[in-house]
């Protein structure tokens, strides 16, 4: 199959110094090409500003912002089977970008936000046949009515929830704790290295797609 996945932050420009971005390190969304690359599938790959290589074998589109992130996954999406939105989109940028570096002599300024384009629920509303699977990090006992929500609202096939506030999940590490999501119910892991969880996800998504077709 044609897998696109996501991964990485993205950087929403203040200045042309300055950014909004988040902590997200892109491990989990390069395990997850890495992992269909190595079970035979073409990959492509949008990341945001990460230190990782992208994985061998696999199509690489670099991106910096949610708008730069929104028109790569735009343009890959009619040709993928399967997206896996492990990209931490920031949610919020900037309202106005200063075209010039702003002056700290100048005092701070309040910074007035606005919302990113939300990309997942984008590129679901039109996804046909195609398995779209998101990722949630919350904090705390939310995690699961969140991830159900989203679920929904997005019009997704499967949610990846993650409680990024307990010991070895979430950002920068290297392992994960999930649960997976979807319409049927639940299904939560043990912590395991982000590599397994990518291998189980990618799995998850091929039986899924070979029980759909015709
Ligand atoms: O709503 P929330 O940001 O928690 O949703 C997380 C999921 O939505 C992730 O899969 C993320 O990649 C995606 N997302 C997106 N565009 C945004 C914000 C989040 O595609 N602007």
């Amino acid at each position: 199959m044609n897998v696109l996945v996501t991964a990485g932050p993205t950087r929403e420009a203040i200045d042309p110094v300055r950014y909004v971005s988040n902590r997200s390190s892109g491990k989990m969304g390069y395990a997850i090409a890495a992992a269909a690359a190595a079970r035979g599938h073409a990959v492509c790959l949008v990341s945001g500003p990460v230190c990782l290589e992208p994985p061998a074998g696999v199509a690489f589109v670099p991106v910096v912002s949610a708008d730069d992130m929104l028109a790569a996954v735009g343009a890959q999406f009619g040709a993928c089977d399967a997206l896996v939105m492990a990209a931490a989109v920031a949610d919020f940028r900037p309202r106005a970008v200063s075209p010039v570096k702003l002056k700290k002599a100048a005092g701070l300024r309040p910074l007035e936000l606005e919302a990113t384009p939300d990309i997942l629920a984008a590129v679901a509303a039109r996804k046909g046949t195609r398995f779209v699977a998101g990722f949630a990090a919350e904090t705390g006992p939310v995690m699961l009515a969140e991830a159900r929500r989203k679920l929904r609202d997005k019009n997704l096939d499967l949610i990846v929830a993650n409680d990024v506030s307990e010991p070895g999940a979430g950002f920068e590490v290297d392992t994960n704790r999930v649960t997976f999501v979807d319409a049927a119910g639940e299904e939560a892991l043990p912590l395991m290295s982000k590599a397994a969880v990518a291998d189980r996800l990618v799995r998850r998504i091929e039986a899924e797609l070979a029980r759909r077709a015709p």
